[in-house]
């Protein structure tokens, strides 16, 4: 079973400068597509529900269930993270005792003491259980699941004291927002990224990578960020290819309303859209991931 937690396959990817993408699902459709991208270019992947997503399939466990038969029933041999994404700590407890592989605290709206006292009782939890966990300083702009961020800039001093929690892997706000980007958006604070790379020696997350432009993720990838969160690029490819199908009259040919019909447009969007940015983000194939995995 390729089941793994975080801890090394990040590692990996910060000391070989590439990233692993970490792509949000929300269905057996998106399970499989993400699934089906990962097995197709023999690379590691990190699937990972939103608090929201977890609650609108049917709860953690049927989302670790759902996923770990998918891998099974696809036959699949590449490494595969069961990550929660954005947990506040109920959510993180209850992603753990489900057995997901790795969580992420995402304390960044408590007190920052606070953050830090919960983090380290998250991560103690975790690791006795051989689980990853990701947490967050800063925040991250914009609006997912009704988690609304300010965007409000990492310090350094603080991610050197959330590091120090054990935490496997760093989440920090660096002008990157959640959802579309405006167009007056100001780019990522390449600065302050290279302070906190200094600083701390954890795989860094980049949330909110739909929509950045490439050349700065690729820099930012090259500077420590080993974790890239991709959601909305897969909704935009999946609304559109779905639109395309029905404006094309094609749900009202023959069977075409059949859901296995309807669906596949959009479902196959989504592994080209993984395939696109996994190509560039340059993704190591599975054999250069760590041996013990
Ligand atoms: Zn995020």
């Amino acid at each position: 079973m390729p089941l793994v937690h975080g801890t090394e396959l990040f590692q990996a990817a910060r000391k070989g400068h590439y990233a692993i993408g970490a792509f949000n699902t929300n269905n057996l459709e998106w399970t499989r597509a993400i699934l089906k991208g990962a097995q197709e270019l023999n690379v590691p992947v990190l699937i990972q529900t939103s608090m929201g997503a977890a609650k609108y399939m049917g709860g953690y466990e049927l989302c670790k269930q759902l996923i770990e038969a998918t891998v099974k029933s696809m036959a699949i041999t590449v490494p595969v993270v069961i990550h929660l994404d954005h947990g506040d700590y109920e959510a993180a407890k209850e992603a753990i005792a489900a057995g997901y592989n790795s969580v992420m605290f995402d304390g960044h709206d408590l007190p920052f003491a606070e953050n830090v006292e919960k983090t380290k009782e998250i991560v103690a939890l975790a690791h006795s259980k051989g689980i990853s966990v990701e947490a967050e300083v800063g925040s991250i702009g914009g609006e997912e699941d009704g988690v609304v961020g300010e965007g409000e800039l990492a310090s350094v001093e603080e991610a050197k004291t959330l590091a120090a929690t054990g935490i496997d892997f760093l989440a920090a706000g660096i002008g990157n927002i959640h959802g579309q980007y405006p167009d007056n958006w100001k780019g990522l604070h390449f600065d302050r990224l290279q302070e906190i790379a200094d600083a701390v020696d954890l795989p860094l997350v980049l949330h909110g990578g739909s929509g950045i432009p490439q050349e700065q993720v690729e820099k930012a990838i090259h500077m420590g960020i080993s974790k890239l969160n991709i959601n909305t690029e897969c909704q935009l490819a999946f609304a559109k290819a779905t639109r395309e199908y029905i404006e094309a009259g094609k749900d009202k040919q023959g069977k075409g309303y059949d859901p296995r019909k309807l669906l596949a447009p959009g479902t196959q969007a989504i592994t080209d859209t993984f395939e696109e940015i996994c190509g560039w983000m340059g993704t190591k194939p599975v054999k250069l991931v760590p041996q013990e995995l």
